[in-house]
């Protein structure tokens, strides 16, 4: 176990998107040490899955790429990734945390992140990051810009640490040891603990996507024409599986896209909650479409469109001159064409249905009357969720949560990013539904409560 000696004010943030890593930044730019802990293999979190930004189309790695490399180089930050917070003991201005570092297998200080391994390890699995659109090796990094540019090694899919055919016969594979220059690769690396000594703790663990099987009349994981959005993100990404071509999955450019807001939002059956970034985002998609795909015919199924940020509302009247069709009725179900036939009279068929398309049935609730709607793609808006662990990082930190899981602000209103605990502050994705704009926000001002808390007496007499 390693003993490290931060000075007096060390702050510790848990989660590395880009809340983690717009409070680092700030406060490391103080002078403060900052020690960020990212359970994944990389910084980044949602935003490094995107390609382009609502309202502004910004590209998301054009914008976020920088602010990673300066977290993985400033002298003030301690990265650590492929880590998770073990324990945490003391309170307010007197934190002892203990961080748990996980096995890479790859010794970071050798690794020149040449990357010869990866393209040379024979054994590939489903990559988490592209949303299982696409693979990646055993040996890897989730994006070619991840921070930091070094591989690890997934433990369940490398052949060396299956057993050997015969008792005692000798190891599978070992390809990256020998083509490796430097000597990086260590199948006998640990998991090891490290201790930390911190005044404060800025949590930023983000948020999950609503997982839409749950939803099942609206056909994910039973179509295969059926996305998430996450899946079209990588789909719509220069550097995702088709290279940012929207397409089929057997290579066909679609005519016809749906796009169905408030999957699992707003339903009393899921969510009954706005998650606030939908709306948004799934206008940026039918832009993009448009943009990309000539000549296909969009279709936006909303309950009422939520623009509420800088300059949204004029990207929603942009869209309208755009031909982009907007039915203000919720998607009730997902039928294939082939299901569809079966159950409606043929005259109750909308013209030219092929047994590959999908039939989108909503309520047109300004017309007062029932739609059905084939297209070739359907894209739904999953609810922006609660992470599934943030019930153990409420337990292991003290912290409040609503009935929704999101950590609760000592007051929403004039102390959003502060929590019931004096030392413990919050931000981004983790306290509520966010967009970028409001998670950088509350990244800095998370930054700048820290910095008034390092001041206080209780922090100085701790
Ligand atoms: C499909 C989709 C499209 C979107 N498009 C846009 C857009 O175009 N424009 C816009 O403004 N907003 C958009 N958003 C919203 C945007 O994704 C969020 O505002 C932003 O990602 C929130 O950042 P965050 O850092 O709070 O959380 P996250 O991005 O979720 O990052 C959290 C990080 O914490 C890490 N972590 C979690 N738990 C732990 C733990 N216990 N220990 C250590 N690390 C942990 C995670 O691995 C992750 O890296 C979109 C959202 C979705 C779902
Ligand atoms: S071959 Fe070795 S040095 Fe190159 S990326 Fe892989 S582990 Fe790092
Ligand atoms: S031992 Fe083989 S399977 Fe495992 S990471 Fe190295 S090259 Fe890939």
């Amino acid at each position: 176990m390693a003993e490290h000696k931060a000075n007096d004010q060390a702050v510790l943030v848990i989660g590395g998107g880009i809340a983690g890593i717009q409070t680092s930044l700030d406060l490391a730019e103080t002078g403060i040490t900052v020690h960020l802990v990212e359970r994944e293999p990389t910084i980044g979190g949602h935003m490094a899955m995107f390609d382009k930004t609502f309202p502004t189309l910004d590209c998301s790695a054009c914008i976020l790429t920088p602010k990673m490399t300066t977290v993985g180089s400033h002298p003030n930050i301690n990265l650590m990734t492929y880590s998770e917070v073990e324990n945490i003991q003391g309170g307010p201005g007197a934190y002892e945390v203990t961080v748990r570092r996980k096995a890479a297998f790859v010794d970071h200080d050798k690794c020149t992140g040449c990357g010869l391994c990866m393209e040379k390890c024979p054994y590939r699995t489903l990559s988490e990051f592209d949303q299982g659109l696409a693979k990646r090796k055993a040996i890897y990094m989730p994006f070619p810009q991840a921070v930091p540019n070094k591989p690890v090694i997934d433990a369940k899919r490398c052949a060396w640490f299956k057993p050997p055919k015969k008792p005692g016969g000798k190891r599978r594979c070992g390809v990256c040891v020998k083509v490796c220059e430097p000597g990086a690769i260590d199948f006998e690396q640990k998991a090891r603990t490290e201790k930390y000594k911190v005044s404060a703790v800025v949590v930023t663990t983000g948020f999950q996507a609503m997982d839409p099987s749950l939803i099942p009349q609206l056909g994910y994981g039973k179509y295969p024409e059926v996305y998430s959005a996450l899946e079209f993100e990588r789909l719509n990404n220069a550097a995702g599986p088709t290279g940012g071509a929207v397409q089929t999955k057997d290579g066909r450019s679609p005519k016809s896209v749906a796009i169905l807001h408030c999957t699992g939002s707003r339903d009393e059956n899921y969510h009954r909650y706005c998650s606030r970034v939908c709306c948004m985002y799934a206008l940026k998609y039918a832009h993009l479409i448009k943009e990309k795909v000539e000549g296909c015919q969009v279709f936006n199924f909303y309950i009422d469109m939520r623009c509420f940020g800088k300059g949204y509302e004029e990207f929603y009247k942009r869209l309208q001159h755009e031909g982009v069709k907007f039915i203000r009725g919720k998607a009730a179900q997902v039928w294939s064409g082939e299901h569809f036939k079966h159950l409606v009279a043929p005259d109750m068929l909308p013209e030219e249905l092929s047994d590959e398309q999908l039939v989108v049935i909503a309520e047109d609730t300004l017309m007062g009357d029932m739609v059905r709607v084939p297209v070739d793609m359907v894209v739904l808006t999953p609810a922006f969720e609660s992470r599934a662990d943030s019930g153990d990082v409420a337990q292991l930190l003290g912290l409040a949560r609503n009935e929704d899981g999101f950590f609760i602000e000592k007051s929403e209103k004039f102390s959003p990013v502060s929590t019931g605990n004096n030392g413990i502050f919050i931000a981004g994705g983790c306290s509520g539904p966010k967009d970028i704009p409001d998670t950088v926000a509350q990244g800095s001002a998370a930054a700048s409560k820290v910095l008034s808390f390092l001041e206080s007496a209780e922090a100085k007499s701790a």
